[in-house]
């Protein structure tokens, strides 16, 4: 894991740049003095973001341009100088055009809540994993995630978020499995679509990232995937479309790897032909941190700004432009970009300005989250929901579950508040890559919800031990959980820490356990058969504990079904184990390497996406790989029938739409998310089945909806390499409804063209 070092060499680096010795600081007078409001013709809000830019580029100097393509260090780390003073102290810093009212982006990562606060004395709502917000399937939900981390980054005073992670689940050891909505394009990339909106309404630049294929963290910084163009337009990187063109992201940041032997950050093809022509994005592209390699191959290639120092993108960006390698106009381009994505945004006509953040409402919104995302896996003899009035003791069992949740780590890490709840006394504060447990007590959730109960203790650590107190209890509650982080993949998806064993004992022990499962990738489950109830829920978010508590005990009915298949095993996979890097290949700014080395970057090693479009249950079911857990599977406390299904198209829109009776058959209200698949013709060679759409429906106990699910024709599609676009094939498709993948009792079928 070469992170920290890394940040030592851009310390380096933006310590010899910025030398302090050579900037005496402000004084405090000057550094409270409020930056000029916001004047000049651009501030005419009727004009539109274009025209409002290009009349700022106008006033601009070269110098001044330049200044906006670069970031000046990592202010969270960075001494203070006076170009990072006005920023917030979050990862990342663009100084703007102080001189005409312009402000500096002020970036903060943001996956599932705002990054650093700990360090900065501040609160943030860690929200549930954002796997579990796609496991609601709920896009009102994924808004709300968005609007929720827009409002705190507002509040903490930044005007950008460093987050919407929309890589597909390929490699579901990826470390970053948590940061992801998922392996399915059409899912993930409606989804983030929803978040960014929700982000960018509190008037705060929103991005998606990683673009593109950034799957697996062993060797991220060389690893070049090889991938046809058709596979990844129809996987990858129609996520990314779905999100660019119905979210509207002001930022798309570029990813380490390499795809197709250029490195993201510098590869024309997918910066330029895909992102800004063909899916007309009119933002900017930012690096990843330490992502560029060099000045006019990055820039031609569409890179807009380097991130978060400046080694290419300043001094050598001004000579190459000096010199005539680089034109006015493809600068000026890059800089439009960002003016008028900040124009289009909100962030110049709304300035910063900080507020405190209300715990409350985004304890609300986490939980909501969390309670629908929560995917109720098994449920023996209906073993859920507990009933209170008929338990008497109740065993709480595995680690750290009577003070808290685990979360993900890496640079999507919330901080807790008072700290990371498994810490001593006194030291509170969490590091790069700990193991950070949440302080949200299902000890205490579950007593508070059985207040008669005895409700007894055991970490698990002697599986015999917990064995024996299941016996003595009316149910046992074993909470399994798998930790993950940026800078490392999973060695494997089976729970690590003798967990198998100790659910093993327990299920033997007793016929009334209930396993729950905080996990970010999928886990494996040799005893799935043994457990009479399993819940998977997720890195559960600040709240997790009441959430989990609420559908323990059935104040709510789970709804949320899996956004990624969980294999039997590793071996069902395309790829049984991860590619690792050569040695050579494994490091990045190792300590001892010089900008000349970073310009060229690590050696290149394969890694070949020779299953193509075939991510997760698509390769499952070509494969003919029994599975653990299906796609899109999940159940209920109560039951659904689906019926009645007509597939119909809109001649003038060229919409297809699956119209279908859902009823619910059984005794309590509940949410049904109602799947659409379709299988394409023969000619289309294509998996046997893609998600086109769905719709979360709530039902009261007997009632009915008629359901309509509007399929766009891009779904349905392939993407034909030689005409470079997208094909509707003439022929029949099937039309498939159902509540998991591999149950879909409707199917109709309609010849399009
Ligand atoms: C991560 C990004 C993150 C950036 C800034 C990188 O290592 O890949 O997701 O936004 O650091 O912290």
């Amino acid at each position: 894991m070469n992170y920290f070092a890394l940040r030592g060499r851009l310390h380096a680096t933006a310590l010899v740049l910025l030398s302090v010795f050579l900037f005496p600081l402000p004084s405090s007078s000057q550094r409270r003095q409020p930056a000029p409001p916001p004047t000049g013709p651009w501030m005419n809000k009727s004009l539109s973001p274009d025209e409002r830019a290009d009349l700022v580029i106008k006033q601009m100097t070269l110098d001044e341009k330049i200044a906006m393509l670069h970031g000046v260090g990592m202010p969270t780390e960075d001494p203070l100088t006076p170009e990072n003073m006005p920023s917030n102290r979050g990862v990342g810093y663009e100084v703007g055009v102080p001189r005409l009212g312009i402000p500096g982006i002020d970036m903060s990562d943001a996956a599932y809540g705002v990054r650093s606060s700990g360090a900065n004395g501040r609160y943030s709502t860690a929200l549930p994993a954002n796997v579990a917000a796609a496991a609601s399937w709920d896009t009102d939900a994924a808004y709300e995630y968005g609007k929720l981390i827009g409002s705190e980054l507002r509040a903490q005073g930044y005007n950008m978020s460093l987050g919407g992670g929309v890589d597909l689940t390929r490699e579901p050891r990826n470390g970053r499995t948590f940061e992801y909505l998922g392996e399915d394009p059409v899912l993930a990339g409606t989804l983030v679509a929803r978040l960014i909106e929700g982000t960018q309404s509190q008037h705060v630049v929103g991005d998606i990232k990683h673009y593109a294929l950034n799957d697996q963290e062993s060797g991220r910084n060389s690893v070049d995937i090889t991938i046809s163009k058709r596979a990844a337009r129809e996987s990858d990187l129609l996520a990314f479309e779905i999100g660019v063109t119905q979210g509207h992201p002001a930022a798309v940041m570029c990813s380490y790897n390499r795809v197709n032997g250029d490195f993201a950050c510098e590869n024309k093809w997918l910066l330029t032909d895909v992102l800004k022509k063909d899916f007309q994005f009119p933002g900017f592209v930012l690096s990843d941190w330490g992502g560029t390699h060099s000045t006019e191959k990055a820039s031609a290639a569409g890179l807009d700004n380097e991130e978060p120092g400046r080694f290419f993108f300043e001094a050598k960006y001004k000579a190459a432009v000096e010199a005539g390698k680089i034109s006015q106009a493809e600068l000026d381009e890059h800089v439009h970009r960002i003016l008028r994505s900040m124009f289009a945004a909100g962030v110049i006509d709304y300035p910063r300005q900080r507020s405190v953040i209300d715990p409350f409402v985004g304890l609300d919104v986490a939980r909501h989250i969390e309670e629908g995302g929560i995917v109720l896996l098994k449920n023996q003899a209906a073993a859920l929901p507990l009933s209170p009035l008929r338990l008497h003791t109740i065993a709480v069992i595995g680690a750290h579950s009577d003070v808290g949740m685990i979360s993900g780590s890496g640079s999507a890490q919330v901080d807790p508040p008072g700290g990371n709840a498994i810490a001593k006394p006194g030291e509170g504060a969490t590091k790069w890559m700990d193991e950070v447990w949440f302080p949200t007590s299902p000890l205490k959730a579950i007593q508070a919800r059985a207040p008669h109960a005895n409700v007894k203790y055991d970490s698990g650590d002697d599986p015999a031990a917990a064995a024996a107190l299941a016996k003595t209890a009316d149910v046992a509650i074993v909470f399994a959980y798998q930790w993950e982080s940026e800078g490392m993949d999973l060695p494997s998806l089976s729970l690590p820490h003798n967990q198998d064993a100790l659910i093993a004992a327990v299920a033997a022990a007793s016929p009334h356990t209930v396993v729950v499962i905080e996990s970010g990738s999928p886990v494996t489950m040799p005893w799935a058969a043994a457990p009479a109830a399993i819940l998977e829920a997720w890195y559960a978010g600040s709240d997790g504990a009441n959430a989990l508590g609420n559908v323990l005990f059935g104040t709510v009915n789970p709804s949320g079904k899996l956004p990624n298949t969980f294999p039997k095993s590793e071996a069902d996979l395309p790829h049984p184990t991860i590619t690792q890097p050569p040695p050579a290949a494994s490091r990045f700014f190792d300590g001892g390497g010089t900008p000349e080395d970073w310009a060229k970057g690590l050696p290149p090693f394969p890694v070949s996406y020779d299953e193509g479009v075939k991510v997760g249950s698509k390769w499952c079911a070509a494969a003919k790989k029994p599975v653990l857990c299906p796609f899109g599977y999940g159940l209920s406390y109560t039951t659904f029938s689906y019926s009645a299904l007509t597939v119909s198209r809109d001649e003038a829109s060229g919409k297809v739409k699956a119209t279908f009776t859902l009823a619910n058959t059984g005794a309590r209200a509940g949410a049904e998310i109602a799947e659409v698949y379709a299988a394409l013709p023969a000619s289309a060679q294509e998996p046997p089945k893609r998600l086109v759409g769905w719709s979360k429906v709530n039902l009261k106990p007997g009632e009915k909806k008629t359901v309509e699910v509007e399929i766009d024709p891009k779904y349905l599609s392939i993407f034909d390499e030689a005409k470079d676009g997208w094909t509707l094939l003439p022929g029949e498709y099937a039309i498939m409804v159902g509540g998991s993948s591999d149950k879909l009792p409707l199917k109709a079928a309609i010849n399009l063209k």
